[in-house]
C-alpha cells in the first residue's frame, strides 16, 4: 500500500502526523509529506484511520 497526499487539498492541520508520525510529516509549507513509499502492513490500520480523520480528505491510499 502506498499513500498519496493531495497538496491542493492539504492545509497542514497535522491530524495525520498526530496519528501516524512514522508516516506523515507536516513541513514548514503547511503540507503533509509521506515519509515512506511502501506502508508496512503493521501500520495499515493507523494509516486508514488517518485517512478518515483528515478534515480535507487529502489522503489517498493506493494498493
Ligand atoms: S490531516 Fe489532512 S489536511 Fe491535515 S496535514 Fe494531514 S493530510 Fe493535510
Amino acid at each position: 500500500m502506498k499513500v498519496i497526499v493531495d497538496h491542493s487539498l492539504c492545509e497542514g492541520h497535522g491530524r495525520c502526523m498526530e496519528n501516524v508520525p512514522e508516516v506523515f510529516e507536516v513541513r514548514d509549507d503547511d503540507r503533509s509529506y509521506p515519509l515512506m513509499k511502501e506502508i508496512p502492513e503493521e501500520l495499515r490500520a493507523r494509516v486508514e484511520h488517518a485517512v478518515t480523520v483528515c478534515p480535507r480528505a487529502a489522503i489517498k491510499l493506493v494498493e
